[in-house]
């Protein structure tokens, strides 16, 4: 059985709203072992979905369609899809009644226009929306299967959790089992020359490689029959292989972000940090407080931008400044023992460098940034010369920084 999601929504045609519905829909279908063919975006607009869905019963089996299904005149998929199949939609006045208690819990008087959430295709099964309003629907027949879930992601997700699976689990004999893991500290294609001879030529288990700046991921999936399948032991053998090349520069082998690790094992080390930052502007602090709890490990973070901010609130020398410069390992050094001392903290970093475009010199390029590490060990300080623009930069240090900390934390361990 193929799929094809189609997305509904104007927003979703312009550059202020992507489509993470279809990514989340893709990798659920995957382990249920159904492969996308297609996806389509289309606006509010009857006439552009009528024929998506014409177009989409034609080269698959299965269409689900995320959005369109609120109270309002521009949300038409129900009757669209209604159209479509040339089924009444007919009114379910418990599902109404569903609604009406969803805003009573909240005080408020339902609006009469939320009745149109209470249509439902004839012959269509209801999904129950725990979350929000309008439910989900399913529908069947020999030719075509369509599902027809909410926009938001959060009334989305449980409707596919609870339902949908489940569902398709009998249409699909296979499913696809993922081994993942997150790398740091190695380039791309420097982790594609540790494991070429391993994964060349697979077809199942295939194993993907996607980087952003100063992260891997490599995914090994392989797609077989519940229990004892040849192709999932294959995956599993593999991906024994892969992660024993890589070990010392895998952070997680469940998708974690890389802060998060960090604080797991700041917290299991009973360790605090402070951050003192130029380039970054506060990335790096905004980065390590993006996880919930860092408050037990997480000091301060400054944002010293000027020459003044780092004399007067880190200590850093006037010397050190006019002999070295603000962008100098020696500048970075006194940055990171400073806001140690300051904060009175097992870590502190400091980051310095120019994160362009403009400001860089023949000496002192665009890209150029230090960072440094203190503990009460010793201070170290490593130079990197980043290419990318102002953001890319920026995410560089940031990210490196955490490299530098995550090895002290791991080599602790
Ligand atoms: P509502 O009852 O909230 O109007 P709906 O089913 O009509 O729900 P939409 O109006 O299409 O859904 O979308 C509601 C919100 O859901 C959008 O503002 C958007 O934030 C989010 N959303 C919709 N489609 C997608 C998508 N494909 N990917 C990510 N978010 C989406
Ligand atoms: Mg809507």
């Amino acid at each position: 059985m193929r799929a094809e999601i189609i997305a509904i929504g104007s927003e979703l045609l312009t550059p202020y709203k992507t489509d993470t519905n279809s990514l989340y829909l893709t990798e659920k279908l995957l382990e249920t072992g159904i492969k996308t063919d297609y996806k389509t975006i289309v606006g509010d607009s009857r006439e552009t979905l009528y024929k998506a869905v014409k177009d989409a019963s034609k080269r698959v089996q299965l269409i689900i369609t995320t959005g369109g299904l609120g109270p309002t005149e521009d949300d038409i998929t129900r009757e669209v899809v209604a159209n479509f199949l040339k089924k009444e939609l007919i009114l379910h006045e418990d599902i109404v009644s569903d609604i009406k208690k969803h805003f009573s819990f909240r005080k408020l008087k339902m609006p009469e226009i939320n009745i149109r959430q209470g249509f439902v295709i004839d012959g269509a099964e209801i999904i129950k929306n725990s979350v929000g309003t309008a439910p989900g629907q399913w529908y069947e027949d020999e030719n075509i299967k369509i599902a027809i879930l909410p926009g938001p992601p959060s009334e989305m997700k449980p409707m596919v959790e609870n339902f949908l699976l489940k569902k398709l689990k009998k249409y699909s004999s296979f499913h696809y089992k993922t081994r993942s893991m997150r790398i740091v500290g190695l380039t791309e294609s420097a982790v594609e020359e540790k494991i070429e001879d391993i994964i060349s030529g697979l077809k199942n288990p295939w194993v993907n490689i996607l980087a952003i700046p100063g992260q891997i991921e490599i995914n090994i999936m392989a797609r077989g029959k519940e229990g004892k399948d040849e192709a999932l032991l294959k995956g599993e053998e593999v991906f024994k292989k892969v992660y024993d090349r890589l070990k010392e520069h895998v952070f997680t082998l469940q998708k974690d972000k890389f802060e998060k690790v960090i604080g797991e094992m700041l917290l299991k080390s009973k360790r605090d940090i402070a951050v003192a930052e130029s380039c970054t502007g506060g990335l790096l602090a905004n980065r390590i407080t993006d996880i919930s709890g860092s408050s037990a490990y997480f000091e301060r973070g400054v944002v010293s931008y000027s020459n003044r901010a780092k004399i007067e609130m880190l200590k850093v020398k006037q010397e050190t400044i006019e002999k070295h410069g603000a962008v100098s390992k020696e500048t970075a050094k006194e940055m990171a023992e400073g806001i140690r001392k300051l904060a009175d903290t097992h870590y502190g970093i400091g980051i310095t460098g120019i994160a362009g475009p403009t400001g860089g010199t023949m000496e002192k390029p665009v890209g150029l940034v230090y960072i440094s590490l203190s503990t009460p060990e010793k201070t170290e300080v490593f130079q990197y010369r980043f290419i990318g623009r102002r953001e890319k930069i920026k995410w560089q240090s940031s990210q490196q920084a955490l490299y530098h900390l995550w090895k002290d934390l791991k080599g602790d361990e």
